[in-house]
């Protein structure tokens, strides 16, 4: 069974108790690693810079100054996971993960283990369709 490493465990202690019961529940099952939970102000304008002031793709359309990310909350409400081993130019396993992350979120809150629904940065209105999107950020998970 595929387990979380240090890092990843230290990365998920940042988020909400939801994302938290979520992640234990999809390592059962995925092997991912934990990008990021909490991302500070700083961090955030840093990562706004891609794409704008830096070098690199847009990667969020939050500055963190006028709009806060759910990853600036305290506890995250946001996390970010790729499946392990890590190939950023895997989107279709991505996409595999992206399944695995929300049947497990329905189940998880119909059970009444967590209290928040959760929308993925691949289908972000929820309605089952991922080309109806403008923009996406797969490895994304946060509360509702
Ligand atoms: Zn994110």
């Amino acid at each position: 069974m595929p387990r979380f490493s240090q890092r990843s465990l230290d990365r998920l202690r940042t988020c909400h108790a939801d994302l938290q019961t979520l992640m234990h529940e999809l390592i059962q099952y995925f092997d991912v690693t934990i990008v990021q939970g909490h991302r500070s102000v700083e961090e955030q304008a840093e990562l706004y810079a891609s794409g704008r002031t830096k070098e690199g793709p847009i990667l969020t359309h939050i500055d963190g100054v006028t709009k806060l990310s759910k990853h600036n909350h305290q506890p995250s409400q946001a996390v970010d996971i790729v499946p392990y081993p890590i190939n950023w130019a895997d989107t279709d396993r991505m996409y595999l993960m992206g399944g695995y992350v929300k049947a497990l979120a329905i189940k998880l809150k119909e059970a009444g283990q967590i209290s928040h629904d959760i929308r993925w940065g691949g289908d972000w209105d929820g309605d089952t369709e991922v080309q109806d999107q403008s923009f996406m950020d797969l490895p994304h998970f946060e509360l509702r």
